[in-house]
């Protein structure tokens, strides 16, 4: 290797190391619910993983950013997230990475109001994870769907989702941290489906609410032994919940304020308010309706908790239930009043979802072209440098390919040879193949009838001989079957099935009359021979057959 070529591969591992870096201790930020920091260093290392031309670093970090503004409710903000790293979505070949990003992005879109959108990336993603072999990114799409489920307020299913998602997260050996977080997701979608019913005044399934428990409990234990606040805030949430579904009512409050002990360590003034709520709630059932309404008027004192429309109708909801029970009708007038126009206001909303999605496109298209020149030409250079190797890929492959039959050609031989020496295998049995009287067929029918044939052929050919053999057309009418591992002796009968599947093909339906047969000639290859000689053995081999009286195979010559 050339000096100056090393020093550049040395120089992109150092820039990989270098974005991994940054979106390790990013995730770690956020962990430690450092949110400012985490965001600024998960920018860092999206910022480097596009220096290193990593394009699926880019999604990871993207994913990271967009998954704590989805935390932090901060959804348009997410949105543009994903919407940036879109860019970079169809130069990447890493499952794991389009899994990850699209199923935060389909997430954001449901909360924002774009169902239709959201859970088509959702599905989408969920039909990927079956072609991709990385736990993490796997269950992230089950997550992002139980999720979604969640905050369209389907609350039994989303608790259903979770469960299967923590199913996932147990069985595929998911880091401990991961697993963590889907029995905590499992434990609150279940407690607050418990809680719904509750107040619906519906049946409640008491052995569900029991292993809740247990799973909440055990958490809380974890979050304790490991000082993480805003775990310890949600486990106390969510347990005085369940207490409360148990009508113990003493217990809930214990739980409730701890929880909000807890959530105010941790600054997170989501789930403050969510607890505030429940509290509020429990309060105004015990007639403490002063102590409920000023707890609502502290979350009401905080800046940021209702900017966002949900946040908003579940508070003004809340106001109208305690108001209700309090029989201050006036005021459960004015607040129900309030959130109908919220409601109707949010419908508005739901149905510009789309719209509001394109705008942030767009403010991102103007976002770009205002940014400084040098970055955007960087970006427009690394799109560029992407589209070539892509397009690389792509005459690579096509080099590899026969266009009619898309089967490999000669080329694709040589690779597979290489790797197969490479992966220790010692032999081969070879297939030459041959299809009889084929240029009767082109005078008889038609050129486009004969390509027909040779298509179908190459359709036949698959599924013959071991896992990783490999068919390849030779040229016109021949092909050759590499089956690995295998002696020509052996593989006679996989030759003999495939010469009477060509035989017994419906060829007709090709066109009427037409019939074809092909002849095999056998060799064995040890890969330390030249393939040139064994594929002489299998020539005469063919030739033999052909002049027998051809449909048939021939393993050794007389
Ligand atoms: P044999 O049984 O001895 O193999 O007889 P054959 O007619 O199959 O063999 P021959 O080598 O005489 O003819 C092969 C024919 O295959 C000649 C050529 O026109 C035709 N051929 C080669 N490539 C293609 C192709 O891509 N499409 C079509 N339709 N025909 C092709
Ligand atoms: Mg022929
Ligand atoms: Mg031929």
């Amino acid at each position: 290797m050339a000096p100056q070529a090393s020093s550049k591969s040395r120089q992109n591992e150092n820039l990989t190391a270098r974005w991994q870096v940054l979106l390790e201790s990013a995730v770690r930020l956020d962990w430690e619910c450092r949110t400012g920091e985490a965001l600024e260093v998960g920018e860092a290392a999206y910022e480097a993983a596009l220096e290193a031309g990593d394009v699926a670093g880019a999604l990871h970090a993207s994913h990271r950013l967009a998954l704590i503004h989805f935390n932090k409710e901060s959804l348009a903000e997410g949105l543009k997230i994903c919407i940036r790293a879109e860019t970079w979505l169809r130069y990447c070949q890493d499952q794991a990475a389009i899994i990850s990003l699209q199923s935060i992005h389909g997430g954001l879109l449901v909360a924002l109001g774009d169902l239709e959108t959201g859970f088509a990336l959702l599905t989408d993603c969920q039909k990927r994870t079956k072609s991709c072999t990385d736990p993490l990114a796997n269950w992230r799409a089950r997550t992002a769907y139980a999720v979604a489920l969640f905050d369209t307020k389907d609350f039994d299913r989303a608790a259903e989702a979770a469960a299967e998602s923590l199913d996932y997260a147990e069985t595929s050996g998911l880091a401990k941290g991961s697993v963590l977080i889907a029995r905590s997701i499992a434990g609150r979608m279940a407690a607050r489906a418990l809680g719904e019913h509750r107040l619906a005044r519906r049946e409640i399934d008491n052995t569900l609410l029991a292993r809740t428990e247990d799973q909440l409990r055990s958490i809380l234990t974890e979050a304790q032994a490991e000082n993480l606040p805003y775990e310890i805030a949600e486990c106390h949430c969510y347990l005085g919940l369940l207490a409360w579904t148990r009508s113990e009512d003493a217990a809930a409050a214990a739980h409730y304020i701890a929880a909000i002990a807890a959530s105010r360590v941790a600054e997170d003034e989501v789930l403050l308010a969510e607890t505030s709520y429940w509290y509020a709630y429990l309060l105004a059932g015990q007639r403490a309706f002063g102590e409920a309404v000023s707890l609502l008027a502290a979350i009401e004192a905080m800046e940021g908790v209702l900017a966002t429309p949900g946040m908003k109708l579940r508070h003004f909801d809340m106001r109208f239930r305690i108001a209700e029970m309090a029989s201050d009708w006036r005021a459960a007038f004015d607040y129900h009043k309030a959130y109908h126009e919220m409601v109707v206001e949010d419908y508005r909303r739901l149905a510009s979802a789309r719209a509001y999605t394109m705008k942030l496109a767009l403010d991102l298209e103007t976002m770009r072209r205002k940014e400084d020149s040098a970055r955007l030409e960087r970006e427009r250079l690394l799109e560029e440098n992407l589209r070539l190797a892509s397009e690389q890929r792509e005459a690579v492959l096509a080099s590899r390919t026969d266009p009619l039959t898309g089967l490999g050609n000669r080329r694709e031989l040589q690779r597979r040879c290489r790797d197969w020496a490479e992966s220790g295998v010692t032999h081969a049995a070879l297939l030459l193949f041959d299809i009889d009287h084929f240029k009767r067929i082109n005078d008889m029918f038609s050129h486009a009838t004969g390509d027909m044939v040779l298509r179908q052929i190459a359709g036949l050919l698959a599924g013959i001989g071991p896992e990783g053999s490999l068919a390849i057309r030779m040229g016109g009418e021949e092909f050759l079957i590499l089956l690995p591992g295998t002696t020509a002796g052996d593989a006679f009968a996989d030759a003999e099935r495939l010469r009477l599947r060509v035989q017994d093909h419906e060829w007709s339906a090709v066109t009427p009359k037409l019939e074809v047969t092909c002849s095999i000639g056998l060799a064995d290859w040890s890969l330390t021979d030249r393939l040139e000689a064994a594929l002489h053995v299998a020539d005469a081999n063919l030739y033999a057959a052909k002049n027998a009286g051809r449909n048939r195979c021939v393993a050794t010559a007389a």
